[in-house]
């Protein structure tokens, strides 16, 4: 039988470092790698007020209660904001589970949806859109959202729950459709502009599997529901690429992220000066160009 190094029955195996993990030490080396990749990154500092982009899958959800963990040891403040893009059958499924957990929680909760900032759902978008592919319009609206909602409610910094699956796929997009100034603000420590609020990635070490794993083991109610729409994402493609490299070569995702961290100094050397970010001329909302895409799409 497989075995932990603890004698204990091994319920994780580890592929990228051939290890099997009872329960209680993969929870301990989930909990241990969030804290390092915050220390590490310099994310959270005493005081701070955070915001956790909270859709209520698996990610925010596990982001939410490890931040929730840490505060216990280092005094910040947690507010959620939930974004509900307006899909059928799909968003209001997860929002369920959000709004419970932030009451189990005690944590301030704010919803905000496309429709309030835009006056169309996703879906109503997509009825009259035949040119964008639905993540093109869903992207760009929910980080215009997750901004303008964190800023006004003056928040510090705002969390994501992007894993290193996430961010390996993110790296290969940028880099297989050749826009290396984005790839260079991917990780960016410091906002450049005050009306931007900088983002912070906690999960951005932990793979997707191991958080869906400790959502369960931890009996975290989460709902398996895939977005419609995300048949159509270029990301999926991606995904499904890096998972068959995983699969054959194993720590190929950490690999991807850590050789990104290795040269992002050097691509924010080259790139930052071009990067400069500036304030759309119609919303003011920040933007790097004349007039920014939440306004772009709008007139499309
Ligand atoms: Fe939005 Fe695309 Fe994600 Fe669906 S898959 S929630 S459309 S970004």
């Amino acid at each position: 039988m497989d075995r932990c190094f603890c004698g204990r029955e091994g319920a994780v195996f580890l592929h990228y470092s051939s290890k099997h993990l009872c329960e209680q030490h993969f929870i301990r080396m989930f909990d241990k790698r969030f804290r390092k990749t915050v220390r590490m990154g310099k994310m959270i500092s005493k005081g701070d007020r955070i915001a956790v982009g909270l859709s209520g899958g698996k990610d925010s959800t596990v982001l939410l209660h490890s931040l929730a963990e840490l505060k216990k040891d280092l005094p910040f403040e947690i507010v959620a904001i939930t974004i509900d893009e307006g899909i059928a059958g799909y968003r209001a499924r997860t929002m369920k589970p959000a709004k419970s957990e932030c009451e189990k929680l005690g944590i301030e909760q704010h919803i905000f949806s496309f429709k309030e900032l835009c006056g169309k759902t996703l879906d109503d978008i997509m009825k009259k859109d035949r040119e964008h592919i639905p993540c093109s319009h869903c992207g760009v609206l929910r980080r215009y959202a997750l901004n303008k909602a964190a800023r006004e409610l003056e928040l510090d910094k705002l969390a994501l729950g992007h894993n290193l699956d996430d961010m390996a796929q993110t790296v290969l997009m940028n880099i297989m459709r050749c826009e290396p100034s984005r790839l260079a603000r991917l990780n960016e420590p410091l906002t450049r502009n005050a009306r931007l609020v900088p983002r912070i990635r906690p999960l951005m070490m932990t793979p997707e599997k191991e958080i869906a794993i400790y959502a369960m083991l931890k009996g975290m109610p989460i709902e398996r529901v895939e977005c419609p729409y995300a048949r159509f994402a270029f990301r999926g493609h991606v995904r499904k690429m890096l998972n068959e490299s995983e699969e054959r070569y194993p720590g190929t995702k950490f690999k991807v992220v850590n050789s990104f961290l290795e040269i992002e100094d050097a691509l924010r050397g080259k790139y930052g000066k071009t990067a400069v970010i500036s304030e759309c001329s119609s919303c003011g909302e920040p933007c790097s160009k004349g007039v920014c895409m939440f306004c772009r799409l709008q007139k499309s």
